[in-house]
């Protein structure tokens, strides 16, 4: 019965099931005249400006941090070298997509220092050593890959171990879903396409007064993507380029809708609890990161035998429940499940539904 609301549901952690108010906020965006207006215009300014207001009302971003419209979270990897990274940087990450940001920064010819540490493992602060020559630290909130997430205590202890620096966070997978403590940190950034449930193709850069600073101070104006362009446009409510307005306004509207973000970070706890406690009935399936507080509560990555996984992720994708392959080491025994703010609650009773009956 539940199938009859969508043919395919997806519970992949990105791009994720789309917000189910988009086809009727696109529709509206085409009516309103947005999508044909110049990104000068007084119309966009006020769109523009009226986002900014939103990410302080509903998701507690403080007075002071600039915003950013800009393409993807590979993007930003490349802003940040480019712009804000003044000799080094330190990369802490334990997976797939905390590596790459590492290699790609390498590749852009900045010295880097990569830290990783252990899948099972909490950040060990006391045991680090943050070289001294970095001045930019690189951390992922959330690791989708491999479904950990850094602890509140994390980023505290990050601004007081590097307290002179930079710290730069990947929240590709939290921005929308968990409360960022935004002033321990001086560059977030996000892709639409996951925890806000948004069409891909547009990604939010969040930098802090002392990120503006650095780039100030370093003035690189060379690039395609130059923060200091980007902060006088910005502060227009502009942007340097055309920029993804159906996106823009896409993300107006679900704000506007969305709840406190304490609420939803509410909500997803209590989902993630209620997924924990749904795979303790299954004896062939575990969850991938084994301590608690180090899990993320945005994806939780199963695993399984091969066999039973795959059988699994193909009975489940007949029966109209896209799961999330697994990534790199895990991309055979196991599965993700997305546990992001948009998802209905019918979907993932149903999805329940059908592991319980097939699998259990
Ligand atoms: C998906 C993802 C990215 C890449 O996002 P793009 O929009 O493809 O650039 C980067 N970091 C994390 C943590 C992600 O989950």
């Amino acid at each position: 019965m539940r199938k009859n609301f969508w043919l395919m549901y997806s519970f992949y952690p990105g791009p994720s099931q789309l917000n189910p108010r988009i086809p009727e906020y696109m529709q509206e965006a085409c009516a309103s005249g947005i999508l044909s207006m110049n990104h000068r215009s007084p119309e966009f300014v006020a769109l523009s400006a009226d986002v900014k207001r939103l990410m302080r009302e509903k998701l507690e971003l403080p007075e002071g941090y600039s915003v950013f419209y800009v393409s993807s979270a590979t993007e930003c990897w490349e802003i940040i070298a480019e712009n804000l990274i003044a000799g080094q940087s330190a990369h802490l990450y334990n997976g797939a997509f905390g590596e790459k940001w590492m290699i790609r920064t390498r590749q852009l010819g900045i010295g880097v220092h990569a830290l990783p540490f252990g899948l099972q493992e909490a950040i060990d602060w006391e045991k680090l050593d943050i070289p001294a020559e970095a001045d930019t630290l690189c951390l992922t909130s959330c690791e989708t890959s491999n479904g950990t997430q850094l602890r509140n205590e994390d980023y505290e202890q990050a601004r007081r171990y590097f307290a002179d620096g930079i710290i730069a966070v990947d929240a590709t997978s939290s921005l929308g879903g968990i409360a960022l403590p935004w002033e321990q940190a001086d560059v977030w950034y996000a892709s639409v396409q996951k925890c806000l449930g948004l069409p891909a193709g547009m990604a939010l850069m969040i930098c802090s007064p002392r990120a503006i600073e650095r780039a100030k101070e370093l003035g690189r104006t060379n690039h395609y993507n130059s923060v200091m362009s980007m902060l006088e446009q910005a502060q227009k409510h502009q942007t340097t380029h055309t920029p993804n307005v159906l996106n823009i306004f896409l993300l107006k509207k679900v704000l506007e809708d969305s709840l406190p973000i304490h609420q939803i970070e509410k909500m997803i706890v209590d989902r993630y609890e209620a997924w924990v406690c749904f795979f303790q009935q299954f004896e062939r399936l575990n969850l991938l990161i084994e301590s608690e507080d180090i899990r993320a509560k945005t994806v939780l990555p199963v695993k399984g035998d091969v066999s039973f996984v795959e059988e699994i992720k193909r009975m489940a994708k007949n029966a109209g429940y896209l799961l999330g392959n697994g990534y790199g080491d895990w991309k055979e025994n196991s599965f993700r499940i997305a546990n992001f703010p948009s998802m209905a609650e019918e979907a993932i009773g149903g999805l329940r539904e059908f592991l319980t009956k097939n699998f259990e």
